[in-house]
C-alpha cells in the first residue's frame, strides 16, 4: 500500500447527529494530538477497552506508531472537530500479509454515540480498498458492546471468533457491496437530514443586517418572519440600531439572549465572512445567506467558517427559505408571498423561477412543504432537499429547478431511490451539458446532443419537463390524480366531435396508447347517451348530451378494466342555458379521484391550467389546450412504467477487471499529466487491458524500421496478411479524415512506402505510428463512455465506424449499468435490425457486446477522472467483438468513492 492514496487532504463529512467534522491522514504533526486523545479523552474504563489493560505507556505508543512518518503498511485517519482530534482509526498489515490489516479506534470519551468511529472506518474502508486490502481483523473485548454495534451496523459481513473473553473479528471488505452502499446511503440520508432540521425546523431565528431602511431586504425579511407567525424566538441583529421595525435588535450574534439555530444573513458581501464567523462563535447551525456578488476570496472564506462551525449554509445569492409546517411557520425569504402548507416540495437555483413557481403553484392552490431558493448553491443542494423531503413526513412530490445536482453520482442515486416513493419534476431546459468538448472526442462532442437527456432523467427516475408551465401542468395532474397503469390506453370523451378530434391527436403526438373500445363497452354508452353520440374512441357525446348522462358515460368508463385514464373535453353549447344543464356538473358533481386519472380539458378557460373543486372536496387538473393534458397524462404514464418496472440488479464485472491496476495507470499519468489529457496509444492499450476490453495488437512504434518489423511480427504470429498503419501524433482528432489510417497493407514494401508517406504529409508532428493486423470486417459499433455533469458517467452504444456522426443512432445509460440496461440498450437503437441480422447477414454476438458494456459500466464507476472513452469503431461479428480505435481522456479528481460520505466542496471543483 502506499501513503499517496489517501485522500490527498482533509474531507468534511456530517456525523449522525448533524455535526461537521473534518476527516484526513495522520502524519508526524500530529503527534500531541493523538497522545491527548488517548491520554485525556479517553477514561480509564475506555482505555482498557481499547489496549486490553491499563498500561501506562499505552497512549504513547499509540501516539509513537500514528503520528510516525509515513509508513506503507500503515493507514491512519483521524476526525477532527472545532480543531481538536475526537477520534482515529487506522489499520496496518504485518510483512507478508498485504491484504490482511489489523484494524484499531478510538474515539474521545464525550464524543461517543455521535458516530464518529463509524464515519472514520467508512473512509477507512474506502483507503483500504483502493490499497488492496481485503480484511480488517480486530481483537476485541467481549465486553468492548461499543465496538461491536459500530462492526454489525456497519454493513458489511463481520465474522467473529470467541476466545476467552477476546473475541477476533474479521470483516472481508469485497463482500455484500450493495449492501453496504445502502447501509452508507442511509446513514448518509439521516446525518444530512440532522443537519438540515437547524435550517428547516429552527427553534430560533436571527436576521443579522436587519436594516432600519424600509424595504431593505433584510427589514423585509425581519417583518415577513415575524407577520407569518414563525413559532420561535426570533431576533434582529443590527450594531447601530437598538430597534427595527417594533423588533428589539441586539449589536452582534453573540449578545442575543438564546442561541440561534438560524442565521439569516443580509449583509455586504465584504461583511458576510466576518457575520458568518460571529454567527458560528455564537453556536448558530445553520445560515442563510442572501447576499449576493461575493468574490472568490469572500466565498472561499464563507465556506470555509461554515464547516469549521459546521454550520449548514444556503446560498448565497438566495431569496431566502420558507417552512409552511403550522409547528414551525417560518417565512425567510423576501420574494414573493408565504406558500399554502402543503406537500410539495420546491427548491430552485433561480429566485426569480422559484417566486414565478410559487405563484402558480399558489394559484392553482397546491400548497408547499418548504421552499429553498439554494442560490449559488455551496453547500445545500437539491440533493440535501431531496433527502429532506424524503425524510420530513410531509412531502409527496418534489419539484426542482436547478442546473446541476450537486455530485451527480449520489443525486442519480439518491433519485432512484426517492422516485420510488414519490415524483420528483423537473426543468430540463435542453442546456448542452458543461462536458461537451467541440471536436474533442467523437463520442462526448456528438454523444450528447443527440441523447435525449430525457431518457437519462427517465432512467433517474425523474419527471424532466421543457418548460415551467409544463412542470406546473404535470404537479397538477400528479398532486390530484392516481397514476394510470403502465399501459395507459386513454379513452377521450367530448361533447363537441371535433374538439375530441384535437384531444385524439394531442394523445398521438405525446406516445399514449388510443384504445379501441371494446364492443361491449360500446354498446353499454350506446345505451347512456344520446341516440347522435359516436361511442367510438373518441366518445362524442354531441351537446345534446345532459350532465347526468355523461356522469354516467365517464363512471361506466372509469369502471372499464380497458380503459386507463381519461380525458374529459368539453365546451359550453348554446343548449346549456341553466347552470344545472352546464356538462361541466358531470365532473364537478362526481367523484374527484376515481379509480384511474382524469384530465379535463375546457377550451374556453381563460388560463392554461386550472384545479377544479369537486363536490366531494377532491381535484381534477383542467387544461385550456388538450396538447397539455396529454402531455401530463404521458409524464404520469412514464412515472407509472417505471414503478412497474421490478428493480433490475446492477450488471456484474466480467472477469479480468483489475480496478487496483487501473487506478494504478490513472494515478502515474496524472502525476506526469496534472491537468490530464489523452492517453497515448500505448496507455491507452495498458487501460484496455485492466478491463478486459477486446482491443486489437496495436504495435507502437517511433521509425520505420520498426514499423517494418512491426509488421512482419504480426505476420508471422499467425494473423491475416494485411496490417493497418496510423499515424500518431499527440492530440490528434479525427485520424481518418487527416489521411492518418491507411489499411489493407500486404508487403513490407507498401508498409515502408505508407510510414515515408506519413512523414512527407506529417511531418515533426508525427510522433510515431500504430501497427494493427487487419480486423475481418463486421458490423462497426461506437462503445463509450463520457461523463456528464447533471448525471455523472454514462455509458454509450451506437452505430459507429467514420460515419458515426451522419448515423447519429445511440443509446446511452446512466453508469453504473443494470442487468435491464445491458438487455435494452442494443435494442434501443435505430438501426437495432442491422445487429440482429440484416438481409440475410448473421446476427452479432450480442454477449459480446454486452460484455463489453458491462466492463465499461465498472469502467466507468470505478475511475472518475475518466472524462471521455470512445471504441469506435467495436467491429462486431457472428464470433466476437473487436476494437481497433480507442481513445481515452482523464481529469485530475481526487479519486473519491463516489458514494463515499462527505461534503460537497464547490469551491475546488471537484464534482460540478
Ligand atoms: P479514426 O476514427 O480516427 O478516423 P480509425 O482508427 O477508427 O480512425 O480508422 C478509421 C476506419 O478504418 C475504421 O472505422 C475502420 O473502418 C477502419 N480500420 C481502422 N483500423 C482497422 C483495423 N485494424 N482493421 C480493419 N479496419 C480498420
Ligand atoms: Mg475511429
Amino acid at each position: 500500500m502506499s501513503t499517496a492514496q489517501h485522500p490527498p487532504r482533509s474531507v468534511e463529512a456530517l456525523l449522525a447527529d448533524g455535526t461537521t467534522v473534518s476527516i484526513r491522514p495522520l502524519g508526524p504533526s500530529d503527534h500531541a494530538a493523538v497522545l491527548g486523545l488517548h491520554a485525556e479523552r479517553m477514561s480509564d474504563d475506555s482505555r482498557r477497552l481499547r489496549f486490553f489493560g491499563a498500561s501506562r505507556r499505552a497512549p504513547q505508543l499509540a501516539a509513537e506508531r500514528l503520528s510516525g512518518p509515513p509508513r506503507p503498511e500503515l493507514l491512519a485517519l483521524g476526525a477532527w472537530a472545532g480543531g481538536e482530534l475526537v477520534g482515529e482509526a487506522d489499520c496496518e498489515t504485518v510483512p507478508g500479509h498485504p491484504e490482511a490489516a489489523e484494524l484499531a479506534l478510538a474515539v474521545a470519551d464525550d464524543w461517543h454515540h455521535r458516530g464518529v468511529a463509524t464515519l472514520l472506518l467508512e473512509h477507512l474502508v474506502h483507503a483500504a480498498r483502493q490499497n488492496g486490502i481485503h480484511t480488517f481483523e480486530a481483537d476485541t473485548l467481549a465486553d468492548n458492546r461499543a465496538v461491536h454495534r459500530v462492526f454489525s451496523d456497519l454493513g458489511l459481513p463481520v465474522r467473529r471468533r470467541f476466545e476467552q473473553g477476546e473475541v477476533r473479528v474479521h470483516v472481508p471488505l469485497d463482500e455484500a457491496d450493495e449492501h453496504y452502499r445502502e447501509a452508507v446511503d442511509e446513514r448518509g440520508r439521516s446525518a444530512d437530514v440532522a443537519s438540515l432540521a437547524a435550517l428547516l425546523r429552527p427553534a430560533s431565528v436571527t436576521v443579522v443586517g436587519a436594516s432600519r431602511r424600509p424595504g431593505s431586504v433584510g427589514q423585509s425579511v425581519l417583518l415577513k418572519i415575524r407577520q407569518a407567525g414563525f413559532t420561535g424566538e426570533l431576533w434582529a441583529v443590527n450594531p447601530y440600531a437598538a430597534e427595527i421595525a417594533g423588533e428589539r435588535a441586539y449589536p452582534s450574534p453573540s449578545t442575543l439572549p438564546g442561541t440561534p439555530d438560524l442565521a439569516v444573513l443580509a449583509v455586504p458581501p465584504i461583511a458576510v465572512a466576518s457575520a458568518a464567523e460571529e454567527c458560528g462563535r455564537a453556536g448558530v447551525r445553520a445560515l442563510v445567506v442572501l447576499t449576493s456578488g461575493l468574490d472568490a476570496d469572500a466565498a472561499r472564506q464563507l465556506m470555509h467558517v461554515c464547516r469549521r462551525h459546521s454550520m449548514r449554509l444556503v446560498g448565497p445569492n438566495s431569496l431566502g427559505i420558507a417552512q409552511t409546517d403550522p409547528a414551525i411557520r417560518l417565512d425567510a425569504e423576501f420574494g414573493g408571498a408565504f406558500p399554502l402548507p402543503g406537500t410539495a416540495g420546491v427548491a430552485v437555483q433561480s429566485g426569480g423561477v422559484g417566486i414565478a413557481l410559487l405563484e402558480r403553484l399558489a394559484w392553482l392552490g397546491i400548497g408547499v412543504s418548504s421552499f429553498v431558493s439554494l442560490g449559488d448553491k455551496y453547500d445545500v443542494s437539491g440533493n440535501d432537499l431531496l433527502q429532506w423531503w424524503e425524510s420530513d413526513g410531509r412531502t409527496d412530490l418534489a419539484l426542482l429547478h436547478v442546473e446541476s445536482f450537486g455530485n451527480p453520482r449520489a443525486f442519480s442515486r439518491t433519485a432512484r431511490r426517492v422516485t420510488r416513493r414519490f415524483p420528483i419534476l423537473t426543468v430540463d431546459a435542453g442546456r448542452s451539458p458543461a462536458g461537451r468538448r467541440g471536436a474533442a472526442s467523437h463520442t462526448a462532442a456528438a454523444a450528447t446532443p443527440t441523447v435525449t437527456r430525457e431518457t437519462l432523467f427517465r432512467q433517474a427516475g425523474i419527471t424532466a419537463t421543457r418548460s415551467i408551465a409544463e412542470l406546473v401542468d404535470t404537479a397538477a395532474l400528479l398532486h390530484s390524480q392516481p397514476l394510470p397503469s403502465a399501459r395507459c390506453a386513454v379513452a377521450v370523451v367530448s361533447n363537441a366531435g371535433g374538439v375530441g378530434i384535437l384531444a385524439a391527436d394531442a394523445c398521438a403526438d405525446t406516445g399514449l396508447t388510443q384504445l379501441e373500445l371494446p364492443s361491449d363497452l360500446v354498446t353499454e354508452l350506446r345505451d347512456l347517451l344520446p341516440g347522435s353520440a359516436s361511442t367510438a374512441n373518441p366518445v362524442d357525446t354531441t351537446a345534446a348530451v345532459t350532465p347526468g348522462q355523461l356522469a354516467a358515460c365517464l363512471d361506466t368508463l372509469s369502471r372499464s378494466r380497458a380503459v386507463d385514464a381519461l380525458l374529459v373535453c368539453l365546451v359550453p353549447t348554446a343548449l346549456t342555458t341553466a347552470a344545472q344543464d352546464d356538462p361541466l356538473r358531470a365532473l364537478l358533481d362526481g367523484p374527484a379521484h376515481r379509480r384511474i386519472p382524469l384530465a379535463a380539458v375546457l377550451l374556453s378557460q381563460e388560463v392554461p391550467v386550472r384545479l377544479l373543486t369537486c363536490a366531494d372536496g377532491g381535484h381534477i387538473p383542467s387544461y385550456t389546450d388538450p396538447q397539455d393534458a396529454a402531455r401530463a397524462l404521458a409524464h404520469a404514464r412514464d412515472r407509472a412504467r417505471r414503478l412497474a418496472e421490478p428493480p433490475s440488479p446492477e450488471a456484474a464485472a466480467p472477469p479480468g477487471c483489475d480496478p487496483a491496476a487501473a487506478r494504478r495507470l490513472v494515478e502515474s499519468f496524472l502525476t506526469a499529466n496534472p491537468g490530464g489529457g489523452w492517453l497515448d496509444p500505448a496507455l491507452t492499450v495498458e487501460l484496455f487491458d485492466c478491463y478486459g476490453l477486446p482491443l486489437t495488437i496495436s504495435i507502437w512504434t517511433p521509425d520505420e524500421h520498426g514499423t517494418v518489423v512491426a509488421a512482419q511480427s504480426l505476420r508471422q504470429l499467425g494473423h491475416r496478411r494485411e496490417v493497418v498503419l496510423k499515424a500518431y501524433w499527440p492530440g490528434q482528432v479525427h485520424k481518418s479524415a487527416a489521411g492518418a489510417v491507411r489499411t489493407g497493407l500486404a508487403t513490407d514494401t507498401q508498409v515502408r512506402q505508407t510510414f515515408r508517406e506519413f512523414t512527407e504529409r506529417f511531418g515533426s508532428r508525427l510522433t510515431g505510428v500504430v501497427v494493427q493486423p487487419m480486423a475481418a470486417p463486421g458490423l462497426e459499433l461506437l462503445a463509450g463512455v463520457v461523463q456528464d455533469r447533471v448525471f455523472g458517467p454514462l455509458v454509450l452504444l451506437g452505430l459507429g465506424g467514420t460515419a458515426t456522426e451522419v448515423l447519429d443512432d445511440r443509446a446511452a445509460r446512466l453508469a453504473p449499468l443494470t442487468e435491464r440496461d445491458l438487455a435494452t440498450m442494443p435494442a434501443e437503437l435505430r438501426g437495432s435490425a442491422l445487429l440482429s441480422g440484416h438481409q440475410g447477414a448473421p446476427a452479432v454476438d450480442l454477449a459480446a457486446v454486452q460484455d463489453v458494456l458491462a466492463r465499461l459500466s465498472h469502467l466507468a464507476t470505478d475511475l472518475p477522472q475518466l472524462a471521455e472513452l470512445d471504441l469506435n469503431p467495436l467491429i462486431a461479428r457472428p464470433d466476437g467483438v473487436l476494437c481497433v480505435d480507442a481513445r481515452a481522456r482523464l481529469e485530475p479528481r481526487p479519486s473519491f468513492d463516489p458514494y463515499l460520505r462527505r461534503l460537497r466542496r464547490p469551491a475546488a471543483a471537484e464534482e460540478d
